[in-house]
């Protein structure tokens, strides 16, 4: 059907649209899949017509019952004339004339200070939205956070809440059109007795003025900013107190007093903010500063306050009084430099209001890569401020942001219209950052390692997810390393608390994700550590910006694991349909810049559309190694790799445990050199081998009697115990080796025994890196501190630990038969996760991480037989205890194909929702199967609820609330009595 939209209300960040069908019937128009209260509906505008299709919600009560969720929609055509528009009003919905308290059949009441409104027990008229044509111009009187139109009567006036998109006029002259609806049912919040209210609110009217014809006059004729004539120098010294300029600010400074819109494409740590603040002091207008940096709005007010400068903000924290407080001293001119959220500035209708009272000399919109749309990080509100922008023609306006590759850059100029020339772009390069990326084999020893490289130096590291924030953040706590963790999740207080411990040195350490770091100030960060990938190159190179803010050296290790990616992957299926595409791509840049093997740091200016002109770099990993001599270490690694092989051997042949031999510890510690300290982790194993290859007589080896292996024990003398670590390090790094996670046990790869054989071809040969670089002559001069510990890392998979034993068991029941290693049959990690996710078919099986075809092929009938029987013992179990299932449970995994697959959706989306607040995987709340069975037996109560199989009533009383309303609106709308 089509409408034509006649009215567009605010409703939180989003809008309520009122129109009239083909047939003369008023709607209003909702989404069917978002909440206008959470910025849906704004494609909407009045005076335009567009195709829908969808059905009419019924359930609602009055005057809210003409509601229609459309499911699909597209735009047909604009009203070319408003009069247009207006007759058809007039046809369609004729307009009340004259008194407004004739409106909504005479229903209306007015408050004691004029506001009208309609009482529930009165008969409530089924529509919200009416067409009224005023006989007296209405005044616009700005109260509060609120802005009124009165109607004048004879007893003071009646008066309407304006909540429309339009430009506010001051005075609504007679005879206007106007468009008015019903607020939702409403009381006083601190007064729960009184009565439930529906506030009449004018929305708009017509003709809606042409604003966007109203073109900003270009930058020559535009009327220069009323300044002072002081020297911008002068300012920076006795206002700012800094001696002289840092790169660029200058020249931009003067582009800003000159009344010419600038963007500043500058590095964290550059001095940004100062090239607005500076000219807001000279302005005799008000700054305006959008950020959405909420959190840091404060620190920056207090510093200019500090400095004599008088500065406030407004973003949603600000409480009523103060909010209040803040407009009025804009308005008396007092304040120079206004913060304000940018969802503020687009949305509040009296802000616009309060900034047209107060002369804008200048906006400053910072983090201006916002605004782009297919950029890193888009925000919606920010691609309003264009229209924002237009408002203020004659006020000067500088876009600021860390990070614009090319195509940002131009994204922001055109939309805020600036000149193509108008931009200061600082080189992206950070020399003084060395750069690199390891894989990621062990976590925590790897983290330690590098923090031992970097004792008593302060650093950021990042993680993922909150919950690898808390758990490594607690490991380096128990490891003596002053840490502290900054993440969503943790309240206000706590996090502020952190923040500063971190900047004023009481804390060495924060472990953060991504959230934490935008706009810190702290010059002397001397590393960043992430832990997992960082979201895409933007984030990283924004992210390590916040390291060697004083220029002087420091370091950035990125560890890379596959896995990553996958979390990534979970990242980006939430994200907003219409980024995925580019954010696949964003991924995908990151991922082959960390497997790369050019220079890190021209490969990073590529990006960002900076060319690089030196061959090497000499700060990063890439040019680190190309730069290094590489010699042939094929004889210490086959010294290596064969002791491994004789102390397996030796297990075999004694039957013993390779617990016995190796040690599930790790070491960790540095190795120093001349001009170098390399950060190691090693497994334990790798130790006891150096151990045996010096022919040290530790008391395990004797008691294994690993001295008498004489082929291999003090056979590699040449080597100090510093050296060979270096080398078996580079064995296992480059995968000669590796590690089984469960018992510690060491094991040759397929690549170590192509090393490890006396006709190697030279093919094979181990080529690597030189160990004298580490060690002296003299034993002194190398320090090796080493320290173990236990590799504790709890993984978040919430799965069934006896099944998972079970699992384990079979495991290595295939790995004896097929004469390899355990971890070759299967992962470990999707043991875990078939012990949590509990796979039932072939099909699910395939689908458990790590698996892929041919493991499927050869193993689900191996391992799926024993996953069903265990999930029916245990289905038994909760049949006992429950007693009273109504359903049998001879399931066949067939018997799933009858659950509803859209309510399962529902259910599967919520999961994920709680999933992320949590930090934790979904399936740890409930597994798929669960879910299925809830879109079999939609329970809808909390016993009900509890009858799922495998619910606990733990899992009840956390969950219940969170799903049952699902249920229960679904069922509802389908009409579906409980079937429980
Ligand atoms: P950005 O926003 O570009 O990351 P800031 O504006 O926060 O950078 O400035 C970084 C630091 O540099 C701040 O501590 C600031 O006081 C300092 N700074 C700015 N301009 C100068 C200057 N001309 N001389 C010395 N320090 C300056
Ligand atoms: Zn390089």
């Amino acid at each position: 059907m089509r409408v034509l939209i006649v009215a567009k209300t605010r409703m939180g960040s989003g809008a309520c649209i009122g129109a009239i069908t083909e047939k003369g019937e008023s709607v209003r128009l909702v989404p069917f899949n978002a909440d206008p209260h959470d910025g849906a509906n704004k494609e909407y505008k009045v005076g335009e017509i567009w195709k829908i299709t969808g059905k009419p919600e019924t359930s609602l009560t009055s005057p809210h019952n003409e509601n229609f969720v459309v499911d699909k929609k597209s735009r047909l055509h604009t009203a070319k004339d408003t009069r247009d528009l207006i007759s058809a009003i007039e046809l369609l919905m004729p307009p009340k004339v004259g008194d407004p308290r004739n409106l909504y059949e005479g229903l209306l009441k007015t408050t004691e200070n004029g506001s009208l409104y309609i009482s529930p027990g009165d008969d409530v008229p089924s529509y919200s939205t009416a067409f009224w044509q005023t006989d007296q111009p209405l005044v616009l009187e700005k109260e509060m956070r609120k802005l009124r139109y009165r109607y004048p009567t004879e007893n003071g006036g009646c008066t309407l809440t304006f909540v429309g998109f339009q430009k506010p006029l001051e005075t609504i002259p007679a005879g206007t059109l106007l468009r008015v609806s019903l607020a939702h049912w409403w009381r006083p919040k601190n007064r729960p007795h009184a009565e439930l209210r529906c506030y009449v609110q004018l929305s708009g009217w017509f003709p809606e003025e042409e604003a966007q014809e109203e073109r900003m006059p270009p930058p020559e004729t535009r009327q220069l900013p009323f300044q002072t004539n002081t020297s911008s120098l002068e300012i920076l010294r006795d206002i700012f107190g800094h001696e002289q300029f840092l790169p660029f600010q200058e020249e931009i400074i003067e582009h800003i007093r000159n009344g010419e819109d600038t963007l500043v494409v500058l590095p964290t740590g550059g001095g940004k903010s100062l090239c607005y603040q500076l000219p807001a002091c000279i302005f005799n207008g008000l700054t305006v500063v959008v950020s959405p940096l909420i959190a840091l709005m404060q620190d920056q007010v207090i510093q200019l306050e500090q400095k004599g400068i008088h500065a406030a903000f407004l973003n949603h924290t600000v409480e009523e009084e103060e909010y209040i407080a803040t407009m009025q001293e804009v308005r008396s001119g007092k304040i120079k430099l206004l913060y304000i959220a940018p969802e503020t500035l687009v949305q509040r209708p009296e802000i616009h209001v309060m900034l047209h009272d107060a002369s804008v000399a200048c906006l400053a919109i910072d983090e201006a890569h916002c605004i782009a749309q297919w950029g890193h990080d888009f925000r919606p509100n920010y691609r309003e401020l264009d229209w924002v922008r237009e408002q203020f023609p004659n006020a000067v306006c500088i876009a600021l942001t860390a990070t614009a590759t090319p195509r940002v850059q131009i994204d922001i100029k055109q939309s805020l219209n600036f000149p193509e020339s108008n931009a200061f772009i600082d080189s992206f390069d950070r020399e003084n950052l060395f750069i690199s990326v390891e894989p990621r084999f062990e976590l925590l020893g790897q983290t330690l390692a590098f923090l031992k490289k970097h004792a008593n130096e302060s650093g950021i590291i990042y993680c993922q997810r909150r919950k690898h924030v808390d758990w490594l953040c607690e490991q380096l706590v128990a490891h003596g390393i002053s840490a502290l963790p900054y993440r969503a999740g943790l309240d206000n207080e706590t996090r502020k608390q952190n923040q500063d411990a971190f900047l004023n040195g009481d804390t060495r350490v924060i472990v953060a994700t991504i959230a934490f770091g935008m706009g810190i100030d702290k010059p002397d960060v001397r590393f960043v550590l992430h832990a997992w990938l960082p979201k895409d190159l933007e984030s990283y190179y924004q992210e390590i910006g916040r390291s060697g803010r004083d220029g002087e050296r420091a370091e950035c290790l990125l560890l890379f694991s596959p896995d990553d990616e996958d979390t990534i992957n979970e990242f980006i299926d939430d994200g907003h349909p219409a980024q995925r595409e580019g954010r696949i791509e964003a991924l995908q840049k990151l991922i082959a810049w960390t497997t790369s093997d050019e220079c890190r740091r021209k490969a990073l200016l590529d990006y960002f559309g900076e060319p690089y002109e030196h061959e090497n770099c000499g700060m990063c990993d890439n040019c680190r190694k190309a730069k290094m001599e590489q010699v042939d270490l094929t004889i210490p690694a086959q010294k290596f790799l064969s002791c491994l092989h004789r102390i397996l051997d030796w297990v075999n042949k004694n039957s013993t445990t390779p617990e016995e031999v190796f040690d599930k510890a790790y070491f960790v510690g540095t190795l120093q050199g001349e001009n170098t300290s390399i950060p190691i982790c090693l497994p334990a194993g790798a130790l006891y081998i150096i151990d045996i290859l010096r022919g040290e007589k530790e008391e395990k080896i004797i008691k294994n009697k690993h001295h008498k292996l004489i082929r291999t024990w003090g056979k590699g003398k040449e080597y100090s115990k510093a050296q060979w670590c270096y080398l078996a390090l580079q064995f296992f790094q480059n995968n000669l080796y590796e590690r089984d996670r469960e018992d510690g046990s060491l094991h040759l790869t397929d690549n170590g025994r192509k090393v490890n054989t006396t006709q190697i071809t030279p093919a094979d040969r181990f080529w690597r890196f030189p160990v004298d670089s580490v060690d002296m002559d003299s034993e002194n001069s190398v320090i090796v501190e080493l320290d173990t510990y236990e590799s504790v890392f709890d993984e978040p998979y919430d799965y069934d630990p006896g099944l998972f034993e079970r699992l384990c068991h079979k495991r290595r029941n295939i790995a004896e038969e097929e004469l390899i290693q355990a971890s070759r049959v299967l992962p470990r990690d999707s043991l875990k996760e078939m012990a949590a996710e509990l796979p039932q078919t072939v099909e699910e099986f395939g689908q458990i991480r790590g698996i892929g075809r041919v493991r499927t092929e050869r193993y689900a009938d191996i391992f799926l037989p024993i996953i069903r029987e265990y999930c029916k013992q245990h289905e038994a179990d909760s049949v006992e205890s429950v007693n009273e299932t109504p359903h049998t449970h001879e399931q066949e995994p067939e018997e799933e194909n009858e659950y509803d697959q859209e309510l399962f959706e529902q259910l599967r989306e919520k999961r994920k929702m709680i999933a992320d607040e949590e930090g934790v995987r979904a399936f740890s709340i409930f597994w798929d199967r669960m879910l299925r069975e809830m879109a079999i037996h939609f329970p809808q109560t909390e016993e009900e609820f509890m009858q799922i199989q495998h619910v606990t009533p733990a899992k009840a009383e956390k969950y219940a609330d969170a799903f049952l309303p699902i249920i229960r609106a679904y069922c509802e709308e389908h009409g579906i009595s409980e079937r429980v």
